[in-house]
């Protein structure tokens, strides 16, 4: 697309076309998750999480926020599974060195690395638990809290992952953004308490197999519901901020997670669970520390002024990369 066309069509495009390595549930959804995850902790871990909980729900978006400001941030988000061949998901190296040693890290960068990078974050914040660190176990929570819910998205895990090479541009945001933010408040989120995780890494792989799993009808009922859709109905326009925005329109993402019978509700809670699960995981695994004997200190914000990017510019942003 040459640089007038896109300059022309960009104010449209700025919800619909959404890459992984931006996008990643909305910004909407990865707040709630976060926010539910705390609700699922042991008395020892609640009330740390409670006393912190605008932080953990706030920078459950800082690692999409700060991904131009720092380098290999982007594949931490997403990977693109079925570029390593039929059933990869179940047979690629579940260890990061094994899967260094087996494809190169470059390769394995290029593609993503989202189940690997869960892992490397929870090591760290078991360190952060082991040594009373607040801030970095802060950080640490909210980052890892967005890399599992991440890896909860079935359009993380493909190469098609905006529909793009099946003619469904824009179905990305569609999953993630556009139908959680119409339908997530009506969600059942009551997922159970925590429970200890014997292996993150693995626990992380299941995460993206069952969200592969679902790849399919992510794509195959859209374009069935666009076949029979009535042309004109599929989008519409919507005002958001100073601007007016196409949206896929509201009946056709009802009729569009109807279908899906469920399916981001599922996600999302598991995403909740797993968040949970892993947090309290980090804090067995560091000896159970008393956290309520920790400084009360209020951990800073990560993003600073010059990080700081909307939701809408980095989607414009990406646009303008592609
Ligand atoms: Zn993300």
């Amino acid at each position: 697309m040459d640089l007038c066309r896109r300059s022309f069509f960009l104010p449209f495009l700025i919800i619909l076309i959404v890459s992984h390595s931006a996008g990643s549930w909305g910004f909407y959804a990865h707040k709630k998750i976060n926010r539910m995850a705390v609700f699922i902790l042991p008395p020892e871990m609640i009330g740390f999480y409670k006393f912190h909980l605008n932080y953990i729900v706030e920078e459950a978006v800082a690692p999409d926020r700060r991904r131009y400001a720092v380098e290999g941030e982007a594949p931490r988000h997403y990977i693109d599974i079925d570029v390593y061949g039929d059933s990869a998901v179940y047979k690629l190296p579940r260890y990061w060195q094994e899967a260094v040693d087996a494809y190169t890290e470059d390769s394995l960068l290029a593609y993503g690395t989202v189940p690997w990078h869960i892992q490397k974050v929870a090591n760290n914040l078991t360190n952060a638990f082991e040594v009373g660190d607040v801030r970095a176990i802060l950080r640490l929570s909210a980052d890892i809290g967005h890399y599992i819910a991440d890896a909860h998205v079935p359009l993380h895990t493909t190469e098609n992952y905006n529909g793009q090479l099946t003619g469904q541009h824009g179905i990305h945001g569609l999953w993630e953004s556009r139908l959680p933010e119409l339908f997530a408040e009506e969600y059942d989120f009551f997922v159970g308490s925590a429970s200890y995780l014997p292996n993150i890494q693995v626990s992380a792989w299941n995460a993206v197999i069952s969200a592969h799993e679902a790849v399919d009808s992510v794509l195959v009922f859209e374009r069935e519901l666009t076949a029979q859709f009535p042309s004109g109905k599929k989008y519409g326009y919507e005002e958001r901020g100073n601007s007016t925005v196409k949206v896929y329109s509201k009946p056709f993402s009802s009729r569009y997670h109807t279908l899906l019978a469920g399916q981001v509700e599922r996600q999302m809670q598991k995403a909740i669970k797993m968040i949970g699960d892993v947090w309290f995981t980090c804090w067995v695994n560091a000896g159970q520390p008393n956290l309520m004997k920790l400084p009360r200190e209020m951990a800073e914000f990560q993003i600073t002024d010059e990080m700081e990017h909307s939701e809408e510019e980095i989607y414009r942003g990406l646009k303008s990369t592609q």
